[in-house]
């Protein structure tokens, strides 16, 4: 589960909490006094867009959301001979 930073409005200051990411609440109460902290947006992952193995992670889940359209199937090449036997160049074109 990820951590996530709240900070408190009194002058408690920052904490963390875990979440699962698709329960994180977008406040939490403050540790030390109770009040309804907000969640604070952090800058995680911006420094790792170097790496070759973050790149292949993050090119991984953007095909998952934005898949490459395809428009043909690949291998042979068209209007090239599907058989060399003349009889069936006699036969019906699809
Ligand atoms: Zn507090």
């Amino acid at each position: 589960m990820p951590v996530y930073e709240f900070r408190c409005p009194a002058d408690c200051g920052r904490f963390e909490v875990r979440h699962p990411m698709a329960l994180v609440p977008s406040a939490e109460s403050c540790p030390s006094c109770a009040a309804e902290s907000p969640r604070m947006i952090a800058a995680v992952g911006l420094s790792r867009s170097g790496s070759a193995v973050h790149r292949a992670m993050d090119q991984a889940a953007l095909s998952a959301s934005e898949p490459e359209v395809v428009r043909g199937s690949p291998g042979r090449a068209r209007n090239s001979p599907v058989t060399t036997d003349p009889r069936h160049r006699k036969l019906p074109a699809p």
